[in-house]
């Protein structure tokens, strides 16, 4: 299913050029499966937008996928995101942030983030707010929505607002100095359909959109279930595998 290889080739000439060739594949035969999901939903390619999970590989696989065109990276954690993006700073990159955020890394997170995709409570968003506003910019921040019915964010340990603090959550973004409020992000729950669960986010997002028309982000769909994301109207896939190669464990 995936084009690429395993990450962490030598920094000889012909060592990027072998990975060069295995991004490139990845990158095509995930362009071929969003355009087959577009067209069995009746949707437009046009409307996703491809971020690179880059988490755990080197930045000079960043610089490969910029030459390439893909110029939206996704990282998920700050101590490894906060180098990446330095060492990248010649490159028309767009960085988002797909992690779970502590407030304490927010200031750190506004300084190279232009989207924050995991934003799941008040405090998180004040922290954000007063961090972008502090340094002039301008941060676009989307509402991560816990899809799990059964436990809590808590216990489930993969962050997100339960659907019925969303709007609060929204409201306090969309008004606050710094911040804009882009839309939704979900990650679906491990182990189960993903169709229900991302049918559950498309109602969060429209009801999102029904007091914030502007933010029409719906960012859902990873490597496995990209094509069920399109189905429910996912407008921001966020793909690290199917583009890169296998991770190796991260031992947290
Ligand atoms: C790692 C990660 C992804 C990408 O996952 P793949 O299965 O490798 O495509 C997407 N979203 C978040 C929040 C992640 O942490």
């Amino acid at each position: 299913m995936t084009g690429a290889g395993t990450a962490g080739n030598g920094n000889d000439g012909h060592g990027a050029e072998h990975r060069r060739a295995e991004i490139s594949e990845g990158i095509a035969a995930v362009r071929k499966r969003i355009a087959a999901a577009c067209a069995a939903a009746g949707r437009d390619e046009r409307e996703i937008t491809l971020i690179a999970v880059t988490k755990t590989f080197p930045a000079s696989d960043v610089r490969l996928l910029a030459g390439l065109g893909l110029t939206e990276v996704g990282e998920n954690r700050d101590q490894e995101a906060r180098p990446k993006a330095a060492e990248c700073a010649d490159l028309p990159l767009t960085w988002h942030f797909v992690g779970r955020l502590q407030t304490n890394k927010a200031r750190a997170v506004a300084g190279y983030a232009d989207v924050v995709h995991s934003v799941d409570r008040v405090r998180l968003a004040r922290a954000l707010s007063e961090a972008a506003d502090r340094a002039g910019r301008t941060i676009r921040c989307l509402v991560q929505v816990s899809l799990d019915e059964a436990a809590s964010p808590q216990e489930q340990g993969r962050g997100g607002a339960s659907p019925g603090d969303v709007p609060e959550l929204a409201d306090a973004i969309a008004g606050a100095a710094g911040l804009e409020l882009g839309g939704v992000m979900a990650v679906a729950p491990l182990g189960a359909d993903p169709l229900p669960a991302f049918t559950r986010l498309a109602a969060v997002a429209a009801r999102v959109r029904g007091n914030h028309p502007g933010a029409r982000i719906v960012s859902a769909g990873m490597s496995g279930d990209l094509e069920q994301a399109i189905a429910c109207g996912a407008t921001h896939l966020r793909v690290g595998t199917a583009l890169l190669g296998g991770r190796r464990a991260i031992v947290r």
